[in-house]
């Protein structure tokens, strides 16, 4: 590809609306264009290092046994409507009409597609294992698109689906999509970490997320110290404590807060630590119940696991007028002593003694409070965040904290979507039996995006050779030395032959800006043509990466690239 006919617009300025630096650089490296929020076009820059994940993604899947096939965007409501997901999902779901008035979906992920598939063709246990997949675009109305392909609403996903008789064939399965990911992701020159997750929406029962390690990572994960356990906070367990150790010493006793509401500014006054308060959250679940929450006050509530224990899709605070409802006092005072709706608290305060709670009455705290002897709970649960330094559950270790980027997921969904549907097969016994499932999801622009969180530097992108959109740029200094220009043309040429993906800068411009771009834009290996090196009979090579110079002999450059690139840089 010659740049002077190609369409790659790069800028120097960083576009303010773009928070993170895998946003900026495939903004300014001409990689994507944002058309309307959270929807992007792929400019031919990056729509090449997207085909080549998706390559490695299809050449990994392709091993494992997964079948490719492709499914439409759009979606008939009576399927979701099967599945229970139409009035479930929410408002990710973007439904729309036809011309006569029939109602349909953009599919955000494609099970009930998929199952209905299987269901009109598959028959008998003679014709499983089978997985399926496809590499399409997906649409969710993101409630807060960001991060260019980090978060879109339009993005492209590999979605695969297998069907088994039994659970066994279903965990063989899963490890072989486990296996093929770690290739998958590997390749893509990525560091990353399979944790255990939360199914969340799609449902089912065990699953983990691949997450590359970036600062700015939306998601936090825990691994120990000592053994192999990792999994997203959402999901870390967190052991019960030993139980109360001291007894309770001190009597209750209500004190004068004036306007102090916040766990800081009632520790503050009273002059405790955080860690001697508990706090009393007040939420509301989706079906209307209204519940108390206890925590030791320095700790965070973790809503994933108040809703599993509450068998609730959501939970949110409860408004000011509810609070005042529910204690007699505004917000900032509530607590556990006299109130009268159920009452949960984190396993953490079942070993505290001598605390401070909120009154339930304005401007008004208790000290020396004690569960048990002062209000009872009705059920202690591992109901908060994880923080560094947290017991490992599985051993005697440590926990870390780390941000990640998820950008794969592997759920073993069981029979959900199978019994839904009815997708049923003979088994050898000539009994109808509902097929095992499970599905597996890679983000292909969120692995690009993440793949240059991880390799950049202040100039620009720093591409992996396996997802580059090039493998060699060829700078001509002056295209206008006929000299320059034909040795240029020559290696070029060479190249093309040799199948190397290479892009020649031949435009008109300062040798300054084309050095700023070729930075910027990351292709790993660089080959400057100049008057000066010829004279020498030299090229000058450049890596990306390590930004070593070398200069090569005109004629023994093209075999030292293609080493280079067997040798994967
Ligand atoms: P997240 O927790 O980030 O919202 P998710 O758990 O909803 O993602 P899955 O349903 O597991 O996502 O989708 C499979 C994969 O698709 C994810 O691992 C991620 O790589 C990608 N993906 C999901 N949502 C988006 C999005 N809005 N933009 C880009 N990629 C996405
Ligand atoms: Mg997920």
């Amino acid at each position: 590809m010659r740049y002077s006919e190609y369409l790659l617009p790069t800028a120097k300025e960083t576009p303010a609306d773009a928070e993170i630096i895998s946003h900026q650089l495939m903004l300014r490296a001409g990689m994507i264009r944002k058309l309307a929020a959270g929807i992007y076009n792929y400019l031919p820059f990056g729509l090449r290092s997207i085909r080549k994940v998706e390559r490695i993604v299809r050449e990994e899947m392709d091993r494992a046994g997964a079948i490719e096939l492709l499914m439409p965007m759009v979606v008939p409501a009576e399927l979701w409507q099967e599945s229970g997901r139409w009035e479930q999902y929410g408002k990710e779901l973007l439904r729309l009409k036809d011309r006569k008035a029939g109602d349909f979906c953009l599919g955000p992920t494609h099970e009930e597609v998929v199952t209905d598939i299987i269901r009109g063709t598959i028959k008998s246990y003679r014709q499983v294992p089978l997985n399926v997949y496809q590499i399409q675009g997906k649409f969710r109305d993101e409630i807060r698109p960001r991060f260019g392909l980090m978060r879109g609403r339009e993005f492209i996903m590999k979605d695969a689906y297998s069907f088994d008789m039994d659970d066994a064939g279903a965990d063989r399965a899963y490890e072989k999509m486990f296996q093929a990911y770690c290739r998958i992701f590997e390749r893509c020159g990525l560091e990353f970490r399979a944790v255990e997750a939360d199914t969340g929406s799609i449902g089912g029962s065990f699953s983990h997320e691949f997450m590359v390690l970036a600062s700015s990572g939306e998601d936090a994960i825990v691994s120990c110290d000592s053994c192999t356990y990792a999994a997203n906070v959402e999901k870390a367990e967190l052991k019960a404590g030993a139980g109360s150790s001291a007894a309770p010493a001190a009597k209750l006793e209500k004190v004068l807060t004036p306007a102090r509401k916040t766990i800081e500014e009632v520790a503050e006054y009273l002059k405790v630590p955080t860690h001697v308060l508990v706090k009393t959250l007040i939420v509301q679940t989706d079906r209307g119940e209204t519940v108390a929450v206890l925590l030791r006050g320095d700790r965070e509530l973790n809503q994933i696991k108040l809703c599993r224990l509450l068998d609730c899709n959501w939970i949110e605070l409860a408004p000011e007028e509810v609070v005042l409802g529910v204690t007699g006092a505004p917000m900032g005072f509530a607590g556990p002593v006299g109130l009268n709706i159920r009452l949960l608290a984190d396993h953490e305060v079942a070993g505290m003694t001598d605390f401070v709670v909120g009154a339930n009455e304005k401007d008004h705290h208790f000290t020396g409070v004690n569960h048990g002897r002062d209000f009872s709970v009705e059920q202690f649960a591992d109901l908060r965040e994880a923080v560094a330094g947290d017991p490992c559950p599985r051993c005697q270790g440590k926990l870390e904290i780390w941000r990640g980027i998820e950008v794969g997921h592997v759920f073993k969904l069981g029979t959900k979507y199978s019994e839904a549907l009815n997708a049923v097969v003979l088994d050898d016994q000539g009994q109808e039996v509902p097929l095992v499932m499970g599905c597996y999801g890679i983000g292909i622009g969120r692995t690009v995006a993440a793949a240059i969180e991880q390799n950049h530097d202040e100039n620009g992108i720093i591409f992996p050779l396996p997802i580059a959109p090039f493998q060699v740029l060829i700078t001509v200094v002056n295209p206008k030395q006929d000299e320059v220009m034909t040795a240029a043309e020559q290696l070029y040429r060479d190249l093309l032959d040799r199948n190397i993906e290479v892009l020649l800068d031949d435009r008109d411009e300062r040798p300054g800006s084309k050095f700023k771009d070729a930075d910027l834009i990351g292709i790993p290996l660089r080959v400057t043509v100049g008057e000066r090196g010829l004279k020498n009979g030299e090229f000058e090579l450049i890596e990306r990466k390590s930004t070593r110079k070398t200069m090569l002999p005109v004629a023994e450059t093209a075999d030292k690239l293609v080493e280079l690139i067997r040798g994967g840089c």
